[in-house]
Parts: structure tokens; sequence; C-alpha cells
């Protein structure tokens, strides 16, 4: 169905429930009012000129405007583009122009970052056009930018004043959009995070996400009584998807505890709004559970959540579950591309399965692992992940090519990740297929190095990759973080190996560095070591 349609029952069923609690803008809305809001802000995008199919994006971190935002684009048939509040000028404007928004609500300023001053730099012809006008050389699809919070400013909107243009025949309008919108038109375009090169816009449909969302719920029982807090950000699929949809489609209460994450804002909400479930990737917690006033807040609420994005270490998802009460907490593996989640433990899984594998395949989703030619591996063989069902996204924005890259002529989703299923369909990541090294014909796969690695006493943080190489087609190159004080050469990291893992998997090139090249969402990009090795040695 529809987001909107589906919006609807819920507020039928559970209008008089608490939909919203904002910690830090100190604003509650029940069901009820959290659709009133939403009508008001479809019916006022629609007043702007915006069309169903538009793309109008969104640049900002939490807060109630968003999820508005999100719900009332949906409902009117815009396409919502999630963009980074990390993202500093030159991606603004890759953003802005890949998918040619028309519209840009931005919030004005978070602690360093000027988000008014940027735009203001790309479109300077802001200060002299009317709101609405606009037509700037740098974006030229751009036509309104609507900022948060009560300031005006010149050429803009202000996001509280837009339901006052709304007028009768714009909620003609809507309705009679609402009543056609299809379940499988876009609504979403999300990026990539630009972990393997340029983030990728993914398109996204109601079908997609607003199913992915229920399906999340489902995982961790989410019932009208729960209240989930929602620290992890909305512009990536975690956050509107797994959080906000997955709330909406069962009932339960959204809590924010603040613009970006603060662990010490995330405790304290979760104790006094008694939250009964919690999201985040595995730093989160460790972030939460070292705060030095971790023991002093009363969380017997929580019950559940997920932890996804990355590997969770055990001793951290043993701490999870006794000290946090999150009994059932569950492991998600997911991509943009896929809405997210694909594979999910379960409340009742084992510790072991809760930490070694990301569980199995959601329901209505199929999976299969396969080689290089395309044929299905045996079971416990590593392959290349593919999956197929609701959840695949419609394509990437304007391009094909990569389109048809990463879903064949059947509709499988190939997802670049290498992994294993067990005879439980258990499904474990290897790590990914473009990281896979292949030197002198072996198979190498840097994750395990690393993680033998690790294990070297002066060794803080380690990334493996392979590089171009004339004699063995790839060679082996570490490069290596010590610790503090630490002096270890490469030739001890070598004998370290020794004797210990397969000779072809011990890193010929090692080198000493301060920093791995980074997304702005904190994922290495091997990409990029593997180009400055390149350059190096040529
Ligand atoms: P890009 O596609 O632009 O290179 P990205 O793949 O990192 O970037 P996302 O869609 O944000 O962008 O991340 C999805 C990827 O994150 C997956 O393909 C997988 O490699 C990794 N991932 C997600 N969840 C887990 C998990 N639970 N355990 C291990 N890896 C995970
Ligand atoms: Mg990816």
């Amino acid at each position: 169905d529809t987001i909107g349609r589906a919006f609807d029952r819920t507020v039928a069923e559970h209008g008089d429930r608490e939909a919203l609690v904002s910690r830090h803008e100190n604003l509650r809305l029940t069901y009820r009012e959290l659709q009133t809001r939403v009508d008001e802000y479809a019916a006022a995008f629609l007043a702007l000129g915006l069309a169903p199919g538009d793309r109008i994006g969104i640049w900002s971190h939490n807060n109630a405007a968003w999820l508005i935002t999100q719900l009332a684009t949906a409902r009117a048939g815009l396409v919502l583009v999630n963009i980074n509040p990390a993202y500093r000028r030159s991606e603004l404007v890759y953003a802005v122009n890949k998918v040619g928004c028309k519209a840009l609500i931005l919030m004005p300023a978070y602690a360093s970052s000027d988000y008014l001053g940027i735009v203001q730099s790309v479109a300077p012809e802001l200060a002299e056009c009317e709101p609405g006008q606009l037509q700037a050389a740098e974006v030229p699809s751009l036509r309104h930018v609507i900022r948060l919070g009560p300031d005006p400013t010149p050429g803009m909107f202000n996001f509280d004043a837009l339901p006052g243009r709304v007028t009768p025949p714009h909620r003609e309008q809507l309705a009679e959009i609402t009543a056609t919108l299809q379940a499988d038109d876009p609504i979403n375009i999300q990026f990539t995070s630009g972990t393997t090169g340029n983030p990728k816009g993914a398109t996204l449909s109601h079908h997609n996400i607003l199913n992915n969302g229920f399906f999340v719920g489902e995982a961790i029982r989410l019932t009208p009584a729960d209240r989930l807090c929602v620290p992890v950000p909305l512009y990536h699929c975690f956050g509107m998807v797994m959080g906000n949809l997955g709330c909406i489609t069962h009932g339960s209460t959204i809590v924010y505890a603040g613009e970006a994450f603060d662990p010490g804002a995330v405790l304290e909400t979760m104790a006094a709004e008694r939250c009964t479930a919690l999201y985040g990737v595995p730093t989160m917690f460790i972030a939460e559970l070292s705060h030095p006033d971790f023991g002093s807040f009363d969380l017997s609420s929580l019950r559940t959540g997920i932890m996804a994005g990355s590997p969770c270490p055990e001793a951290v998802m043993k701490r999870v579950i006794d000290e946090m009460h999150m009994s059932e907490v569950t492991i998600a593996y997911g991509m943009t591309e896929t809405s997210p989640v694909s594979f999910q433990t379960g409340a009742d899984d084992s510790l072991a399965n809760r930490v070694g594998t990301v569980g199995r395949i959601q329901p209505h989703l199929e999976v299969k692992i396969v080689d290089e030619a395309g044929r299905v591996v045996p079971r416990g063989e590593p392959g290349e992940l593919c999956t197929r069902g609701y959840s695949v996204m419609l394509g990437y924005w304007d391009d094909d090519e990569k389109t048809r890259e990463a879903i064949d002529a059947a509709r499988w989703m190939h997802t670049g990740d290498l992994a294993t299923l067990d005879e439980h369909g258990y499904c474990r990541i290897v790590g990914r297929l473009k990281d896979m090294v292949i030197r002198g014909g072996e198979n190498i796969y840097p994750r395990e190095i690393e993680e033998f690695l690790y294990r070297h006493p002066d060794i803080e943080d380690v990334q493996v990759i392979g590089v171009p190489d004339e004699k063995y087609g790839e060679e082996l190159c570490a490069w290596i973080r010590l610790r503090a004080g630490a002096t270890t050469d490469a030739q001890a990291v070598r004998a370290f190996c020794e004797g210990e893992i397969a000779h072809y998997k011990i890193p010929r090139l090692i080198r000493f560095v301060e920093d791995f090249p980074m997304t702005i969402t904190g994922k290495v990009q091997k990409f990029r070591m593997r180009q400055t090795m390149i350059e190096e040695r040529s």
C-alpha cells in the first residue's frame, strides 16, 4: 500500500496514542495530531507548486520537521531526497544536481556547520529573488529553499509558515493525489554511503520501504505499547525506515533524544520516557555503556532493539543484554538498495548466532549465494550474496547502466557482499566482493587477515587491500595504525604471521599510517587506499 494510507489506518486505530516524543524540541504529538500536521504540510508543498514526482531534498539532523516532511511528501507523491547533514558544499551540489531537486529544506546551523551559509554561497541569487523564484546557475533545478526555524531569510520560505499558504483547492488536489497514488511509485531517493566509490542514489517506492519498516518492526515484536528510542540519523534508512516506519506500521511511539547522537542524552531520554527499544550501530552502544553515569539511569523498561551496520563484538552484545536489559536485541544486515534490511536475527536466537551471524533472511525475500559464474555455491562456501523480493529498489536514479550491473534480469540484487549460509540459513558476512584479493589464483578475504592482525598487541587498527602486481595479479597490502608509543616494524609484523597463517596470506606490502580514508559516515574507503598505492608504485 502507500505510506499515506497505511499511516491513516494507524491513526484510525491509535489516534490518541503518542506518535512522537522529541525531547530536544520539547514536543509531543499523538497520532491524530501528527496526521493533522502531515496533511497541512502535504497540501502546503502542493501550494508551492510542487507536483507528484518532483524531488525535494531535506538537509537536516533529526527533528519533528523531518518526520512530518517524510510523511507529507509521501502523501503528496513527492520524492523525498535524503541529504546527509555531514555533506559540505560540493557534496550538496552533487546530490541536488544528480537528482534534480526542485526544493530544498534545510536547518540553518548545527554546531560548527553553517548550512544556511553554504546554501547562500551555492545560490547567491537567493538574496535578490522572491521565495519560490530561485534560478541559480550552480543548482539549475532548484526553485524553492525552505528553512527550518522561525527567522525570515531573503529568498527563502519559512517551514513554520508554510501551512498558511494552503487554500481549499490545494486540499482537493491532495485528496485526489491520495486516492490515485500507487504503491510502486517512487517516493524516496537515498544515497549509499560511498564506501566503494561515489554515492549512488537508490530510488525506493512506498512498497519497498513501508514493508521493510513493517517486517523490521515484526522481528522485534513492536506493539502500540512500545516506545522506541531512535538516536540513529533519519537521513539514512536505519532512522527513517526501520525507526519511523517501523513504529508507524505498529502504532508505537517514536522517541528522538537529540539532533545528533549524544550518549548521555540517549540514556537520559530512555530513562525519562520509559523506552522499551533502542537502535544503534555497535559504536553507539559502546558509547552508551561506557558513559560515566551509565549506572545511574534506570533502563529496566528496555526489552529489545537493533544493532546494525557493522559486526558487533561479543563482549558488547553481552553487556547490552545484561546491563541494558535488552534480552531480545537483534542484529540486522542490509543496504540502502534493499530498503534496507534483508537479514535479521530473531529475539530467541542464541548469543553465538547474534554475534557471529546476521541472522536469517526476512519474510518474503529470497537469498542465494553465487560464484563468479553466477552458479549457486555449496552450503557453507563463500560467494556473492544475492537477494530478491519486495525490498529491492526500483533502481539507481538516472543511471540505468549501474542499475543493470546491480539488479539482473531476474530481479536479483547483487549485493557486492561476500557471505556464507549455514545449514540452518544463518548468514555470515565475510567481506566485500570489491575488496576480495586474488593473489596467484588464491582467493583471500581481507577481513580474515585483518582479524588475525588485530591480535598483535601493538596494532590498534588495520586495513588490508589488494594492489595490482605483475607477477601475482594482485599483491596483499596492509595499512596499519599502531598504538601510541609502539614501535613495531614491517619485518616484525610479518614474523608475527609466519607459521600462523598461510604463506600467501602474509601481506608483502606494509605501511604505517595515522589514519585511513573514510566516508563521512565513518566507513573505510579501500578504493582510495588502492589508488594511493597504485600511484606510488607507478
Ligand atoms: P557504497 O555502496 O556507496 O559503496 P555502502 O555499501 O557502505 O556504500 P550502505 O548502503 O550504507 O552503503 O551500506 C551497506 C553495506 O554495509 C552492506 O553492503 C555491507 O557491506 C555493510 N553492512 C551492513 N550491515 C552489516 C552488518 N550487520 N555486518 C557487516 N556489514 C554490514
Ligand atoms: Mg553498497
